[in-house]
């Protein structure tokens, strides 16, 4: 699996600046590992007016074959995923867009701390593909990258060039133009739209699909007149393919777990770090201290924003004053999980009738969350890029607008008190940041002020004296909602 990207330049702009767009020298050859085989990448010309990257991606069946199997453990090797494996190591795009994004990630999000200024510059790009499996042919092809800026050349490759009579195999050789667009722009493309082009079935596993679909459609996805079908397509070659497989897994390991063990993994860190005393695990802490909020703000509907495989959501059904449960969250897959924890489908009707599991991401204003008393966002914040997080403060603040809002997040001073975490580490991969006290108050009030809120602070969790509780939590009540309890 094969793919370069070249551009051209001047002395003054020289087409080697691809180098730092790209993270990676012009003069060396580099090799990656990725889940699926070795990643190479290597410059098959280099000089000021010319410069070409090329990524080699060999992959790895084996591997492949392994992690068809998730990350159930102990699971059987699954004979009917086997036989998607066979011709993945020469045609697999899909494959090819995860490696790109693993191999490019900085460059995909447009950082260059060595040349600031060089990702928003859009400069002449050419990609090619000599081989691209492409279901919907050289039509499609275009009806995806034009509408973005690129000139498309997408020529069928015969099946056997020997053998005309034999016609067309479902492959195209494809070659991409532009001058308008970025690199960081350009990769964000091919990560999406190649997966959408292939027709193949794909295996990685993980829960945030619909997530990274809008990170990577950022600033061209909404409103690209495909926009339908790229979503259905790329969400679907996902879930067709590894709902079969993750159904299963999921299945297996709900029978055999206990709830503890489908909670989050930070709640399992925490849980571990504190086995030792036996205290309540510090997730369940963080439940009863949302739960005390929303009783003392008198809030009867209330969302749970972020609600992750529905535990709060759960613990709400259960204290009949809460009339009205909703439980958004961006991962179908945790919604899901939920689904099946809460047993919606075995429900009687009243109960039924309090609870709904909505997905959506909270990047984005959504009608069908105004009018609420209360929200929630319990360990949520810290899962956002900080970039997108005025997004959410707006959606949530501005647009949603509950009466109460109750944040909880992690106090990273109180990480060096866990000792299963090495140093400098934050909680869970997923983090993107973890505050201070004193930034998280920073934030909440900046927040409040500008939405008009009020804010009052808790602790959650043993409050070292030095450093605080491990869980730091915020609850904001607008001016209308202190007049009301005044009263
Ligand atoms: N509230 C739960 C889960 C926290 S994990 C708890 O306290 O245990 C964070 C959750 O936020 C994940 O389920 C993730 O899918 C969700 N999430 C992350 N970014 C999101 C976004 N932009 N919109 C909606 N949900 C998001």
């Amino acid at each position: 699996m094969f793919l370069t990207i070249s551009t051209t330049g001047t002395a003054q702009r020289p087409a080697t600046d691809l180098g730092f767009l790209l993270h990676k020298h012009p003069e060396k050859a580099q090799a990656f590992s990725t889940s699926y085989g070795r990643a190479h990448v290597l410059y098959p010309e280099a000089d000021d007016s010319r410069c070409t990257a090329a990524l080699l991606l060999e992959v790895d069946a084996v591997a492949l074959v392994r992690r068809g199997k998730g990350k159930g453990r102990g699971g059987a090797p699954d004979a009917a995923l086997a036989q998607y494996v066979n011709d993945r190591p020469y045609a697999a795009s899909s494959l090819l867009a995860v490696a790109l994004s693993g191999v490019f990630s900085s460059a995909m999000r447009g950082a260059c701390n060595a040349r600031p200024e060089l990702p928003g510059q859009p400069r002449p790009l050419r990609i090619e593909v000599p081989a691209l499996p492409a279901r919907g042919g050289p039509e499609l092809v275009r009806r995806l990258f034009e509408p973005l800026g690129w000139a498309v050349t997408a020529e069928p490759v015969p099946l056997d060039s020997a053998f005309p009579q034999w016609g067309d195999s479902r492959y195209i050789r494809l070659v991409l133009d532009a001058d308008t667009l970025t690199v960081a722009e350009a990769l964000r493309h091919l990560y999406v739209l190649l997966p959408v082009l292939d027709d193949a079935k794909h295996y990685w596993v993980s829960s945030d699909e619909v997530d990274k679909l809008l990170r990577a459609g950022e600033g061209w996805l909404p409103g690209h007149p495909e926009q339908k079908l790229i979503t259905s397509r790329y969400l679907s070659r996902r879930w067709s393919l590894t709902r079969q497989a993750m159904d299963r897994l999921e299945l297996v390991r709900l029978a055999e777990a206990d709830d503890s063990e489908v909670e989050d993994i930070d709640n399992a860190v925490e849980a571990e770090a504190e086995q030792e005393e036996k205290p309540t695990p510090l997730a369940v802490q963080r439940r009863e201290a949302i739960l005390a909020a929303l009783r003392a703000s008198g809030a009867a509907r209330v969302l749970d924003l972020g609600c992750g495989q529905g535990q709060l959501v759960q613990q709400l059904l259960r204290d009949p004053s809460f009339t009205e449960i909703v439980g958004v969250d961006v991962s179908m897959r945790a919604l899901t999980i939920a689904s099946r924890r809460l047993k919606l489908d075995r429900m009687g009707e009243r109960q039924a009738s309090r609870v709904r599991l909505l997905q959506g991401s909270l990047a984005y204003t959504d009608k069908r969350l105004e009018g609420y008393d209360a929200a929630v966002l319990s360990e949520v914040i810290e899962h956002l890029d900080l970039p997108r997080l005025p997004a959410l403060e707006y959606a949530v603040f501005g647009a949603a607008r509950p009466r109460t809002v109750v944040v909880t997040t992690p106090n990273v001073e109180y990480n060096v008190r866990w000792e299963s975490l090495p140093a400098g580490h934050v909680r869970h991969g997923d983090h993107r940041f973890e505050w201070t006290r004193a930034e998280f108050r920073a934030w909440a009030e900046k927040v409040a002020g500008r939405h008009g809120y009020q804010v009052d602070f808790l602790p959650v969790g043993p409050d070292d004296p030095e450093v605080g509780p491990p869980t730091q939590m915020a609850v904001f009540v607008t001016g209308t909602a202190q007049e009301a309890k005044a009263a």
